[in-house]
């Protein structure tokens, strides 16, 4: 049985005061545990703010991403010590914005992904498709090339620090869910893929999350199918009745 696992990912949203109000008020909320991993991923500059908000170890700390470098001449980057030093756990790696806005590879997401885990990080690595290759019936063929490209060429030892995020990208912000059967679909390939590159119980191990337009009023029945063990909130991230309501589905689903 797979713990359910909750990420927020708050992309470039909020200001200081706010990030540190909404940090102490999900603290507040879920003292006294859950049953079920949850994690905030504010932006950079106020992972500081936020740790110090989060009182306790209830709540997981995340990063939206990571330059793969542990030092040097990299100006405008972030290193994954950098990340552990400021207290993070967990990094966002190969966000669809990442891929389609900024460019970014299967391999530089595969590198990133060796790297955070090297460092002692835990990665989220997302993948999914875009509406027109779900249109041209390519789903399965471009996330397979994806969890090619970005992740089976782990160590089996590696793979274990990885959760998967499963990020259809017509999905992301727009309002529009997968339907639990569309995701399941996906989670199913993605695990067999697993089984087959690694082995069964690696397979049954890794968590894949659900990402896309997740609410408080979808999440219990994507979180009914056997292969969906978790979301990765954007938007009803960004305020704690919405994501605490995400949070609580994930559990009495
Ligand atoms: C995301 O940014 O990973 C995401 C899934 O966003 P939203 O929940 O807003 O669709």
């Amino acid at each position: 049985m797979r713990r359910p696992f909750i990420a927020g990912n708050w992309k470039m949203n909020l200001n200081r005061a706010d990030s540190q109000v909404l940090a102490e008020e999900l603290t507040k909320e879920l003292t006294g545990g859950v049953d079920c991993d949850v994690a905030i991923c504010p932006p950079f500059v106020y992972l500081e703010t936020v740790r110090a908000a989060l009182t306790g170890d209830l709540i997981g700390l995340g990063a939206q991403n990571m330059y793969p470098e542990p030092v040097g001449a990299f100006t405008g980057e972030i290193s994954p010590t950098m990340l552990l030093d400021l207290g993070c756990q967990y990094v966002i790696l190969g966000h669809s914005e990442r891929r389609h806005v900024m460019g970014e590879t299967d391999k530089q997401v595969f590198v990133k992904a060796c790297s955070a885990i090297a460092a002692g990080l835990k990665p989220i690595v997302c993948l999914g498709e875009t509406l027109a290759d779900r249109q041209a019936k390519r789903t399965a063929e471009v996330v397979r090339a994806q969890f090619e490209g970005s992740l089976s060429g782990l160590e089996e030892e590696q793979f274990q620090h990885v959760t998967i995020a499963y990020e259809p990208v017509w999905a992301i912000g727009t309002g529009e869910v997968a339907t639990p059967e569309q995701a399941e679909e996906v989670h199913a390939g993605l695990r067999t893929l697993i089984q087959t590159r690694y082995n069964t119980q690696v397979a049954e191990a890794v968590r894949i999350q659900y990402g896309g337009s997740v609410k408080a009023d979808n999440v219990r029945d994507l979180m009914a199918q056997p292969n969906i063990d978790g979301a990765l909130v954007g938007g009803a991230s960004l305020a704690v009745d919405s994501f605490l309501g995400i949070v609580r589905g994930a559990i009495d689903h």
